[in-house]
């Protein structure tokens, strides 16, 4: 039976990434060493995390400003490390409240300063995305969530403003392309677009951390991980290698344009499905829909049981919404391959066929 891997996180990487990872555990670059054995200050590890960095940055196009880091830990590490790198204790960072992770983040940057929730859609369950108003001025940041992975909202325009502008894009990191340089921090951790869980990409605007004036555990100090290239401290060897070979995969196929073409492609045609077929319901505002991850229901929810049970003897994997969310959720990453969708969306119509 083929498999269909529609998992939230950590989900699908390109079969050729896999092969490659594997055949890098039992000898790396012709070493007749793991991956896994080798110092990360060798010249085979340098030379992986320096085209890391480098593909990083010609994906994104960043100006000269910015800086590539690949840090340790989940993106719930960067909600703390942001603060701790840019707020000041006394000083405020705005932040835009538009689903889980989003709060999470800020309930974090509680710990460092003052908290401006500027926008807010817990009144309609997270089910759109809302522009914050003016940013006051002396606001140390503006966060917001580019992707909403547990509720399926995606920002579409970002706010223009006057302070520096902070996004968590770990679930869609390189699924389209936009004018990076607008961000002056971006963070994701790797396991939803772009490799293997346990290391996060850092992209920051330097000229930002001089604002910074209580010192920072070595750790935490994003200038102390720049001065090091990255390798302050022993890396997720595997992890950078992993999220190094799936950007190269990206590099290959086309860059950004050809991911963003792909996933138009793979949600247009799921979400056209939902809206077809009487069975299925989003409440999600049409103009905020993720391309990443759709999140909706059985418009009977007494039908989910059976739905879900299809989905498992269909080796449709991962399509269970989040657990305080329920209902179905169909996450399109990169590596998904459009026949995936249309598989999916095939049992779609033969279940509303069935039960209609
Ligand atoms: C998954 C996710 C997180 C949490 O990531 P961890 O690596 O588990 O800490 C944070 N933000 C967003 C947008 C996510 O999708």
């Amino acid at each position: 039976m083929t498999i269909n891997n529609f998992n939230s996180g950590p989900s699908i990487l390109p079969g050729s990434v896999l092969e490659q990872a594997a055949a890098a555990i039992h000898s790396f670059n012709g070493t007749g060493l793991s991956i896994l054995e080798i110092g990360h200050r060798t010249s085979h590890f340098v030379e992986v995390m320096e085209e890391a960095r480098n593909t990083v940055r010609k994906l994104m196009d960043l100006p000269a400003t910015h800086e590539v880091l690949f840090l340790h830990g989940g993106a719930t590490t960067q909600f703390m490390q942001v603060p701790m790198n840019l707020l000041n204790q006394g000083d405020s960072a705005a932040y835009c409240i538009n689903g889980i992770w989003g709060s999470k983040a800020a309930r974090e940057a509680g710990f460092f300063g003052k908290v401006l929730p500027v926008t807010d859609t817990t009144d309609c369950q997270h089910t759109c995305i809302r522009q914050p108003g003016e940013i006051p001025a002396g606001t140390a940041y503006l966060h917001l969530t580019s992707n909403n992975t547990v509720e399926g909202t995606q920002w579409e325009h970002f706010p223009i403003t006057n302070v520096p502008l902070v996004a968590d894009m770990s679930s869609d990191i390189f699924s389209r392309p936009m004018n990076f340089g607008q961000f002056d921090l971006i963070y994701a951790g790797a396991q939803k677009n772009m490799g293997a869980a346990g290391v996060n990409l850092v992209v920051v605007n330097q000229e930002l951390l001089a604002r910074k004036k209580d010192s920072i555990p070595a750790i935490m100090d994003y200038r102390q991980h720049i001065a090091a290239g990255s390798l302050m401290n022993t890396p997720p060897v595997f992890a950078v290698y992993v999220s190094m070979l799936t950007m190269r995969w990206i590099v290959e196929q086309g860059g950004l344009y050809e991911m963003d073409r792909r996933s138009r492609e793979k949600s247009d045609l799921l979400y056209s499905s939902i809206d077809q077929n009487p069975l299925f319901i989003t409440k999600v505002a049409r103009e905020d829909r993720s391309r990443m991850n759709a999140v909706f229901f059985l418009a009977d929810p007494q039908l989910e049981p059976a739905f879900l049970e299809l989905c498992r003897k269909e080796g449709m994997v991962g399509v269970k919404g989040y657990r305080t969310i329920g209902g179905i959720r169909v996450s399109m990453y990169n590596a998904l391959p459009l026949s995936s969708v249309q598989a999916f969306c095939e049992l779609m119509k033969y279940f509303a066929e069935k039960n209609g």
